[in-house]
């Protein structure tokens, strides 16, 4: 990871460079680019170092998509599942997203068997 290089002046006077580690910046939704919570930021090694659990939130789209936006793409497939929408009227911006909640299909059917 590159260093920042800051210039610091020194109580004598001198002129001193101090290399500091450079943030990462934050997570951000990929459709409404808001910030994303429970991702922890860091240098990549950092990060890694964390558990699973500990990096994004353990639902569906967790640590890509906001929960509002996530909830939008649960009920439009819900809604292409059940046939009151054709899958074309699903804004082409969404469409991707919708396409892949066919894989956490089995991942919530799995939860709820699990809770009963
Ligand atoms: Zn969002």
């Amino acid at each position: 990871m590159a260093l920042k290089t800051i210039k610091k002046r020194t109580p004598g006077g001198k002129t001193v460079i101090h290399r500091k580690k450079k943030m990462t910046s934050k997570h951000k939704c990929a459709i409404c680019h808001d910030l994303l919570h429970g991702t922890p930021r860091g240098p990549r090694v950092e990060i890694r170092r964390l558990s699973k659990t500990q990096r994004r939130p353990s639902r569906p789209f967790g640590g890509q998509l906001c929960s509002k936006c996530s909830r939008k793409i649960i009920s439009f497939k819900a809604r292409v599942n059940s046939k009151l929408i054709e899958p074309s009227a699903v804004p082409i911006s969404l469409r991707k997203y919708v396409n892949n909640a066919n894989k956490f299909a089995n991942f919530i059917r799995k939860t709820k068997e699990e809770g009963k």
